[in-house]
């Protein structure tokens, strides 16, 4: 694909799809680096990993009750002699012999000589006269756990590609690993561009209004498991662009700014970024967020998303989120798509653009998703979008009446 325009070119209305594959085919993973298991959740890992332990580490018992040796409960019921008790981190200090039996707690090690636990519910067992009567005749192994039953030295548990999740990270920590070699999180900077924003909750002048894109963008950072940095508000003129976009890329993997990248005469982050970076400018068929901006200032890569808030939430997923992940390593970019009945008749636009409406929803009880169009649809109105549990994807001419399917993206945790 070729590289960017001229400087500052307006070029023609472009596909999704070519903006997005301009975008990923421009950045790449992020170096490897050894990170503590306890930062490690959500990381892509770049290198399997391989078990040193035994998990169990020893036989140990699954219940509570009596260790005892299998064969003597053959002629159950029978009475056996109480030889001790053994308590999870506390192992017997002599074995079981024939006839004996020891109380035994769960997860406390087998005492040498037993090979079976009775469970207590299956015995009667009177403290004082160290006898206990078992009720049953158990095998051999009965609920008892051998060592090496989960993981084995020289397992290999997860291999590269696998994003680090809760249950990863307890098997790391069941098998002593405090370390893994996983592709680092992106730090990614955020700033909001505009003489008309405000930030310090006081009254607002007139023609000012509150920066919202800034805590939206760095919140959804965050839910995408990214390092967000707080790069402030750039005024609209050169010098103020200019620091914040330097500044980004010395301290950031990627930058998102909001504002600027439409066709207004005060649109400075154009001119700025233009001569710190490698910048194409977009007009993408799809409604919201038509204008957006990607380029490289030095090998750093800028998302130049739309100002309208419900644009630059868009613009993120479709665009910066796909991104982000793949420099984190992942191979899955995108939220799963599925489809959905739409309560409501969304109509149909012929407008060349592929629009995504906010909608609100739900699976029935059947598991089948159906949604309603939610009011407030126009991109300044973020209240829609922050109730909105998925949008909708309406491709250009296609009627969307009350009862008929829909491609819907889930957003956020709903259905992430
Ligand atoms: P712009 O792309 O800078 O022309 O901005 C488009 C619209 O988005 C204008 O109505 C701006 O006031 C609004 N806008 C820009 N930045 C923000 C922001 N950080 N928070 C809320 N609204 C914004
Ligand atoms: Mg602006």
């Amino acid at each position: 694909m070729a590289s960017g325009p001229a400087l500052g070119h307006a070029l023609g209305v472009i596909p999704l799809d070519e903006a997005r594959s301009y975008v990923l085919d421009r950045v790449d993973r992020l170096p490897a680096v050894q990170v503590s298991v306890a930062e490690a959740a959500g990381l892509v890992l770049a290198e399997p990993i391989v078990a040193q332990e035994l998990v169990p580490p020893f036989a140990n018992t699954a219940m509570d009750g009596f260790a005892v040796i299998a064969a003597d409960t053959d002629s159950a019921p029978v009475t056996l002699e109480v030889a001790g008790t053994v308590a999870a981190g506390a192992p017997a200090t002599r074995p079981l012999g024939p006839g004996q039996a020891m109380r035994i707690m769960t997860g406390a090690p087998m005492p040498e000589g037993a090979d079976a636990v009775v469970m207590v519910e299956r015995t009667s067992y009177d403290a004082d006269n160290a006898l206990v009567d078992v009720e049953i005749s158990v095998g051999e192994g009965n609920h008892v756990r051998e060592a090496g039953e989960d993981v084995r030295p020289g397992d290999e548990l997860f291999g590269a590609g696998t994003v680090l999740a809760a249950g990863h990270l307890g098997v790391l920590a069941s098998v002593g690993i405090g370390s893994v070699c996983a592709y680092r999180r992106p730090i990614v900077g955020v700033v909001s561009t505009g003489d008309e924003l405000v930030d310090d909750g006081r009254p607002l002048k007139p023609g000012e209004i509150r920066d919202s894109n800034r805590r939206t963008l760095l919140t959804m950072l965050d839910e995408s498991g990214m390092e967000p940095v707080d790069l402030g508000i750039a005024r609209d003129n050169e010098a103020d662009i200019a620091e914040a976009f330097t500044e980004g890329a010395a301290r950031c993997d990627a930058i998102l700014s909001s504002g600027g990248v439409s066709m207004g005469a005060f649109d400075y982050v154009k001119v700025v970024l233009d001569r710190l970076g490698d910048m194409r400018w977009m007009q993408i068929a799809i409604k919201p967020a038509k204008p957006f901006a990607f380029g490289l200032i030095g090998t750093t890569p800028v998302f130049g998303l739309p100002g309208n808030p419900v644009s630059s939430m868009v613009s993120y997923e479709l665009f910066a989120r796909p991104a982000l992940r793949k420099m984190a390593g992942h191979t899955l970019f995108d939220r799963p798509v599925r489809r959905a009945i739409s309560e409501d008749p969304i109509g149909r636009h012929d407008d060349g653009k592929t629009h995504y409406i906010r909608v609100t929803g739900g699976p029935d009880e059947t598991g089948r998703w159906h949604v309603r169009k939610l009011t407030g649809q126009g991109s300044h109105q973020l209240t829609a979008m922050a109730r909105a549990s998925a949008l909708a994807v309406v491709p250009d001419q296609v009627e969307i009446a009350a009862g008929d399917e829909v491609e819907i993206i889930g957003l956020g945790t709903v259905v992430s």
